[in-house]
């Protein structure tokens, strides 16, 4: 049931992170995987980490032509598209009052209109393939707000609600959209949070039941779940991994 042999999965920010994370969970249930990211250093050591069956295609996802440009990769070098992870994602911490339009232009870009973009593009692929999953990456910001996060976790919130009716429109298909909200994770991203948010990691520590910061290896068991035949009725639904943290009265 959860055996991806013959699949082939487009993971965006696949080149670190939780993007990394889920597509070694992939592979180890036998897809095959494109990669993207813009650091082709990181591009290369990330699919070389995964081995034969990755490779690494350099893209900037705020570029609307590059989506197109990687579905066609992806079919050229595997021959089909089966599942999207649309995982690259960025933030800019300010208070609301002192983001610039361009801050909020590049976080929406690059985490909610990327992922409009690329399940566009990606789309004709999941039908030539006889159906597909898409996997779209919120966050714990998808269901709370704070102070340093305006622009991020309305992109998040966004993710969720386009999830939504993508799963809709796309049921017939037989495409499944989910999203997956990430709790507290130690990666780049949340090192920097920590660099500029006083007293986080303590936050973090004392409200998550779990009693400690996610790895991004706890995200790649539900990757593989959503990726597989498993989840073939489950469409729509935005599933936290996050320790507890969003349950904790
Ligand atoms: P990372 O910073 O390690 O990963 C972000 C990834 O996005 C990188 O691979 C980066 O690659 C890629 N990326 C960013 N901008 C672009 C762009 N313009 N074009 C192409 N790729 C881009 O952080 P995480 O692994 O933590 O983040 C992964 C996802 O998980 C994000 O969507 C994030 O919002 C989300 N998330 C993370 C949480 C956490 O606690 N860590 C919690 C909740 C959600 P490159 O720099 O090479 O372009």
């Amino acid at each position: 049931m959860f055996d991806l042999t013959g699949r082939v999965a487009l993971v965006t920010g696949g080149n670190g992170g939780i993007g990394l994370a889920m597509a070694t969970g992939l592979a180890e249930a036998g897809a095959t995987l494109v990669l993207t990211g813009r650091d082709t250093a990181k591009g290369a050591a990330a699919a070389a980490a995964i081995g034969p069956a990755a490779v690494f295609i350099p893209a900037d996802i705020t570029d609307p032509a590059s989506a197109q440009r990687l579905v066609e990769a992806t079919e050229s070098q595997w021959g089909r598209l089966d599942i999207l992870i649309n995982n690259a994602g960025t933030s800019v911490r300010k208070q609301p009052e002192a983001l610039s339009l361009a801050d909020w232009t590049l976080v929406m870009d690059t985490n909610l209109t990327s992922t409009f973009i690329c399940c566009q593009a990606a789309y004709p692929a999941l039908q030539r393939a006889g159906g597909g999953k898409i996997i779209n990456i919120g966050s714990m910001l998808s269901i709370f707000g704070a102070p340093f996060a305006a622009a991020y976790a309305a992109s998040k919130g966004g993710v969720v609600q386009l999830t939504k009716s993508l799963a809709t429109a796309w049921a017939k298909d037989g495409i499944q959209v989910n999203a997956v909200l990430p709790g507290w994770i130690e990666t780049a991203l949340t090192d920097r949070a920590r660099e500029q948010v006083d007293g986080l990691y303590e936050r973090v520590l004392a409200r998550c039941p779990a009693g400690r910061w996610g790895k991004p290896a706890d995200l790649s068991g539900i990757a593989v779940f959503l990726a597989s035949s498993g989840s073939d009725f489950i469409t729509g639904a935005a599933i936290p991994v996050d320790g507890g943290f969003s349950v904790q009265g």
